[in-house]
């Protein structure tokens, strides 16, 4: 049932334990980027499942949402649209801080990007704890926008971050436990 293409991606992905701290498992998708087929496959399958899918603006999530989020808007026809860290966008900007497991982040976006009707697809290169994606899919709700689905090339299923998006859903390449 799983697409061929989905092994040959996942073996490009590079696993690093312990970065950027003690009993982090990293996932390095920088050498998936080294493997022109890998990356196109990852590309389209994204494509495939949202084409003729009626999605206004994909919204990527800073940093790597912005490696993977404009080339699938392109080939859909949709908007680009880059969630940031605080401080980084010069227009005026929606914020949505959120909790992490020390301390807290920001995402920010630009007011008048994305308008009421808008119809969202999500994109980051992974899910942990699930927060990031709140975050981002609270500052695309509290602007009117209807967000679609999520999108991430990976997911650690063992933090449970699919349980606190509140039944959006969330569609994945590959799990990594
Ligand atoms: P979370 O908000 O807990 O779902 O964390 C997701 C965000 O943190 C994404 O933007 C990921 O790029 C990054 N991230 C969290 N854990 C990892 C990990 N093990 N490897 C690579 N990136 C991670």
């Amino acid at each position: 049932d799983k697409d061929p293409r989905i092994h040959g991606i996942q073996t490009k992905i590079r696993v690093v334990p312990d970065f950027p701290k003690q009993g982090i498992m990293f996932q390095d998708i920088t050498t998936l980027l080294l493997d022109p087929k890998a990356f196109k496959d990852t590309i389209d399958l994204f494509v495939e499942r949202y084409k003729g899918k009626n999605i206004s603006v994909v919204a990527g999530i800073e940093a790597r949402g912005f490696i993977f989020g404009p080339p699938i808007a392109l080939a859909i026809g949709a908007k680009f649209v880059p969630l940031r860290k605080p401080k980084k966008l010069p227009g005026k900007v929606i914020s949505e801080e959120y909790i992490l497991e020390y301390g807290r982040d920001c995402l920010e976006m630009h007011v008048g990007a994305v308008e009421t009707g808008d119809h969202v697809l999500v994109v980051d290169d992974l899910i942990a704890t699930g927060g990031t994606l709140c975050a981002a899919m609270n500052l695309l709700e509290r602007v009117g926008a209807q967000v679609v689905e999520c999108a991430c090339v990976i997911e650690l299923p063992d933090l449970k971050g699919r349980e606190r998006l509140n039944d959006k859903p969330l569609y994945v390449l590959v799990e990594s436990h």
